[in-house]
């Protein structure tokens, strides 16, 4: 038998728990059941094109990687693209501003700045690609603290970790789409900093060694530090992402909920959105962070933000706002 989903989840948070659906027996893989979509290749396939439009948006946005040229924005552009959560907030009403948890991880713009440095390749620094592996026994044993990107395929995983690694234009950021193509867990290293992992999308083709790996590197990677749970902000929590989301819960996971394209939707749309998802960590999730972070990988908005929480997340970065 793979996987005993247990009565209690350890971990447990000061939330209410949800209804306790009881110990079930898994005999296959968790995601292998759940998870073959065949319908999301069509979306992969259509969505594939960054359009034209987009590129010199990019293009026009990409002096903001660094933090030094954020800092000498306008005040309002500034936080607008630093924290995109405060940005939203001031949009409800003084009511329900607390319904968002923007503060709870509220590093200073000092802090944030010292976090890049842990993000700028230098030869001191070496961030690299180090490899790829299908199965957990293959993945490199380091003894650095390790992060991962889960979410379905087409979320903007590839496009969020090239963002964050816009520091370090050397890395290369594999992506392999192509139906039949193996699906690797890539391994890249963060100076003595931290592993970052970038797991395969899930909804896309999931063969059984997808299943393997992913579960199994989850459930048993020691230095795993925290999940980053990919959610698209446009379209929300979908039936995807809910049984990744019942899986890290299951895992008892720290995981972080990280909502993409926050640029493509109005910001009416994106708010409902923020909210909904909000209210959802809220009241159905335990080992979720409260806070959310969303994010831009063609404006850059948040990307800063979550570099800073990462670099703390990994012991790389002292700061007050944790
Ligand atoms: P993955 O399958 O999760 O690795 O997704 P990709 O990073 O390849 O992104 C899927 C599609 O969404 C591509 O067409 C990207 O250009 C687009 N995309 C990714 N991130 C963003 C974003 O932040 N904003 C916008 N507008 N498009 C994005």
């Amino acid at each position: 038998m793979r996987l005993q989903f247990p009565s209690g989840v350890a971990g447990a948070g000061s939330r209410t728990r949800r209804p306790d659906p009881g110990p079930v027996a898994q005999p296959r893989g968790f995601l292998e059941k759940k998870m073959a979509i065949p319908r999301l290749r069509h979306a992969v396939r259509t969505l594939f094109e960054v359009p034209a439009a987009l590129q010199r948006l990019s293009r026009a946005c990409s002096t903001f990687h660094a933090f030094t040229d954020v800092l000498r924005l306008p005040k309002r552009q500034m936080t607008k693209l630093v924290f995109p959560l405060r940005e939203l907030e001031r949009q409800l009403t003084p009511d329900s501003r607390l319904d968002l948890h923007v503060k709870i991880f509220d590093p200073s713009l000092e802090d944030i700045s010292k976090a890049e440095a842990v993000f700028t390749a230098t030869s001191r620094n070496r961030i690299s690609y180090l490899s790829s592996a299908v199965r957990l026994d293959h993945a490199p044993d380091l003894p650095s603290p390790e992060v991962c990107f889960i979410g379905r395929s087409n979320v903007g995983k590839s496009s969020l970790i090239k963002a964050l690694f816009s520091l370090a234009p050397e890395v290369e950021v594999r992506v392999s789409k192509k139906p039949g193509h193996t699906k690797k867990m890539n391994f890249f290293k963060v100076g003595k900093y931290f592993t970052l992992v970038d797991m395969p999308g899930y909804g896309y083709r999931a063969p059984e060694d997808f299943v393997d790996m992913v579960e199994t590197y989850l459930k048993e990677r020691r230095n795993l530090m925290r999940t980053f749970l990919l959610v698209d902000s446009v379209v929300g929590i979908q039936k995807t992402d809910s049984i990744a989301i019942e899986m890290c819960e299951e895992f008892a996971l720290p995981y972080v909920m990280v909502l993409t394209k926050i640029d493509k939707s109005s910001k009416g749309h994106l708010l409902k959105q923020v909210l909904q998802i909000q209210k959802f960590v809220d009241r159905e999730t335990q080992g979720c962070f409260p806070q959310l972070f969303p994010v831009s990988s063609v404006t850059y908005s948040g990307i800063h933000l979550l570099r800073c929480f990462i670099a703390n997340i990994t012991g790389n970065l002292k700061t007050d706002g944790l």
